[in-house]
């Protein structure tokens, strides 16, 4: 995807004194690139949602139907909240190293403050805070980028329409029973010359 300044400008960090409050960043080449400091906006809207999705009472849970494409296919029925806390999880896990995924799981999901996770990790807390940089800007880019359906903005997650996309997994053939077929056709392994 091209990262546009329409689209930094409102995410930057007014005082930022790397992209000057306008989110991007100008590579070699003239190539445009966002700014940390969008990134970690970007990851911090994602755990909001996260924290938020995972307070709420599971009485207040909500099933929705997504309208699905294809003629054949009539919608699915789906928990946004778990798939989203799912989907933060998991993604996250994938994305980063395992001491990356360790400090995140600590930090974020078990909310240890740095001291805690300073003592249990074994850091100093200067780089402590450098890998909490670093995973906050490395997932933030990912949250972003994420095709088809990415995590941010949070509320085309939600609501946002559905995209032309199947799924990965091949489509099952047709199964014949093996009685339909003729006896000519099951070869039966000999077992004794197998
Ligand atoms: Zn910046």
């Amino acid at each position: 995807m091209e990262w546009t300044r329409s689209e930094t400008l409102a995410l930057a960090a007014p005082a930022c004194n790397i992209c000057l409050g306008l989110g991007l960043r100008i590579g070699r080449h003239g190539a445009t690139h966002p700014c940390n400091c969008v990134l970690r906006a970007i990851f911090r809207a994602c755990f909001d949602r996260f924290r938020e999705s995972m307070s709420r009472e599971k009485y207040m849970s909500r099933v929705t139907l997504d309208p699905l494409p294809g003629k054949d296919r009539k919608g699915s029925w789906g928990r946004k909240d778990e798939e989203f806390a799912a989907d933060f999880c998991l993604i996250s896990k994938r994305t980063l190293t395992e001491s990356e995924h360790r400090i995140f799981k600590y930090h974020f999901l078990l909310g240890a403050d740095w001291k805690m996770c300073c003592d249990r990790l074994a850091m100093d807390r200067g780089n402590f805070f450098h890998a909490v940089y670093r995973i906050e800007q490395k997932l933030g880019r990912v949250f972003r980028e994420l095709e088809p359906y990415s995590l941010f903005p949070v509320d085309d997650y939600f609501h946002g329409p559905a995209k032309n996309v199947s799924s990965c997994l091949a489509p099952r053939e047709n199964v014949v029973p093996i009685r339909k077929l003729g006896a000519r056709q099951v070869l039966v392994p000999d077992q004794r010359t197998a």
